[in-house]
């Protein structure tokens, strides 16, 4: 039984133990505030419980969740109690861990990232700075509705600790500044409200301490918020890194496939943007005979020339070639041609440096380069997606060739929609659609009912030009493209987009 700290929002704040945690459990119980990615770290066919909580409002009871905890110990199960933060930084960590206790079950707890502190440092603010802070002190500020009992030491604490984090204090947030004020606090020290810290929402408000509660009604920040006030403050001025990326909040669509997405998404989330999976192929292999056979026939020297004509055709083939217990090497004598310089990025990758990439990346182009090279008996396999165009094992049959076409995989359209994304696009909330493939490009208009209107507003973004053409083809106005033609390619161009729309921003 594990009590794990999921970090205070950005995924990537989860600690490497609490991961561990996660991926071999059986049972997760989770909060409100725990970032939902998160749960996709347990096995499918974990149980996942929500208990969470709006302030105030239970959805299941103390008293339930403990038992929950209990039981699913007591049956057995790798139970993980995931909370917001550090489980024993309110949240009522320790009344579980109590309750456990109590119940004789084994427990252990796995620290996270408090927001009291990765709030502050998302928004630039050293909780303890060599000349300004040399303490810090973490305080509720819910219980201040029944003011006659506050176990809160108002005059210590206005005096003591230089910088105070106020959690849980959104509602009381004015009668708590009025506290400090009233206990000796200046009026004038700096102040700083954070909502949602850590996450692409991130919001921060800065005001002195007598008129930042006025400023964040002004501002309409919500829950959940940290409040920050010491000399501290300050420094955000000077040490902002976060909330002012050129991809900071955007809204990225991101189209590729959904095993492929997941490299983007996080380097979009490094970046602070908010990615939306919308994937537009789905790819489908299963181990076929002809795969195998063109696996073998690699292994055994069959073949003069390999043909790859998309990275979903470089990843099957060598999903193909690892399962058959082979790697590169059975490349060693032979000729490699990429349709184009993503797919032999993608066997860069695997490293292997493609023969022949055509300046043009379509079939008729491979096929003219190709030809510059003796063809008459040449043994070529042509490994790709199913039903891909005749033009180039025709071509090559007719140069004396002996072409094996084989069909690694069946790419197509997926079966639903995410009508949660449409009502995005719809809304005008998204402001990037991103395009690694032409594929991706069909495939999304394709899915929208071919309505181009919903991908007027975003900006649009293509990994290269052939993607670019696809795009203009069909009808999209195409704004940014990519030099590099790789994923990291792809996000460092939208951000120097963005950097010089908005400079210095
Ligand atoms: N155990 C948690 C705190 C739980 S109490 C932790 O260590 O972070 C819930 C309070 O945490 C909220 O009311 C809010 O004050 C704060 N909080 C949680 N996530 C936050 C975030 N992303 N940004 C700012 N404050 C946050």
């Amino acid at each position: 039984m594990s009590l794990v700290g999921a970090g205070p929002g950005d995924p990537g704040l989860l600690t490497v133990l609490g991961q561990e945690r996660l991926r071999s459990a059986d049972l997760v119980v989770y909060d409100r505030l725990v970032n939902l990615s998160l749960l996709g770290e347990a096995p499918s066919g974990a149980e996942r419980v929500y208990v969470g909580k709006a302030a105030g409002d239970y959805a299941v009871s103390q008293a339930d969740i403990e038992r929950l905890l209990i039981e699913g110990a007591r049956e057995g199960k790798a139970v993980v109690r995931l909370k917001g933060g550090d489980p024993f930084v309110f949240g009522r960590g320790g009344e579980e861990a109590e309750a456990l206790a109590a119940a004789g079950i084994p427990f252990e707890v796995v620290p996270g990232v408090t927001s009291a502190i990765a709030a502050a440092a998302y928004a630039g603010i050293p909780l303890t700075h060599r000349e300004m802070a040399s303490s810090f002190a973490v305080v509720t500020g819910h219980e201040d509705e029944s003011k006659t009992q506050s176990t809160i030491d108002w005059r210590a604490l206005a005096g003591g600790p230089d910088t105070v984090v106020f959690l849980m204090a959104r509602r009381s947030l004015a009668s708590v500044c009025e506290r400090l004020v009233e206990n000796g606090r200046p009026a004038e020290t700096p102040a700083a409200i954070v909502e949602r810290g850590t996450t692409p929402q991130q919001r921060v408000v800065e005001a002195p301490l007598a008129q930042i509660a006025a400023a964040a009604d002004t501002a309409g920040i919500g829950a959940p918020a940290a409040l920050i006030v010491g000399e501290v403050v300050s420094l955000r001025a000077k040490l902002r890194w976060f909330d002012d990326r050129p991809l900071f909040g955007k809204r990225v669509l991101v189209t590729r496939t959904r095993t492929q997405a997941s490299a983007m998404v996080r380097r979009l989330a490094r970046e602070g943007a908010e990615p939306i999976e919308f994937p537009a192929i789905e790819v489908n292999a299963s181990p076929s005979s002809a795969t195998a056979a063109a696996v073998a026939g690699l292994a055994k020297g069959a073949y003069d020339w390999a043909i790859l004509t998309s990275i979903n055709g470089v990843d099957e083939l060598f999903t193909a070639l690892t399962r058959a217990g082979y790697d590169s090497r059975v490349f060693g004598g032979v000729r490699v041609a990429a349709i184009g310089p993503v797919t032999a990025n993608a066997l860069v990758g695997r490293g292997i440096r493609a023969d022949v990439v055509p300046s043009e990346y379509v079939a008729e182009s491979l096929l003219a380069v190709m030809g510059e090279h003796p063809l008459e008996g040449a043994r070529i396999l042509l490994a790709r997606a199913e039903g891909g165009r005749s033009v180039l094992p025709e071509g090559l049959r007719a140069r004396g060739a002996t072409v094996d076409d084989v069909p690694l995989y069946v790419s197509r359209r997926p079966a639903a929609v995410d009508p949660a994304v449409v009502a995005l696009l719809e809304a005008g909330a998204v402001d990037i659609a991103t395009f690694s493939a032409s594929s991706t490009v069909r495939g999304c208009l394709e899915l929208l009912d071919g309505r181009v209107d919903l991908l007027a507003r975003p900006l649009v973004a293509c990994i290269g030009p052939v993607t670019a053409a696809t795009a203009e083809e069909l009808g999209l106005r195409v704004d940014v493209v990519s030099e590099e033609h790789t994923i990291p390619g792809l996000v460092s161009a939208l951000k120097a987009h963005f950097r010089e729309v908005t400079p210095d921003a």
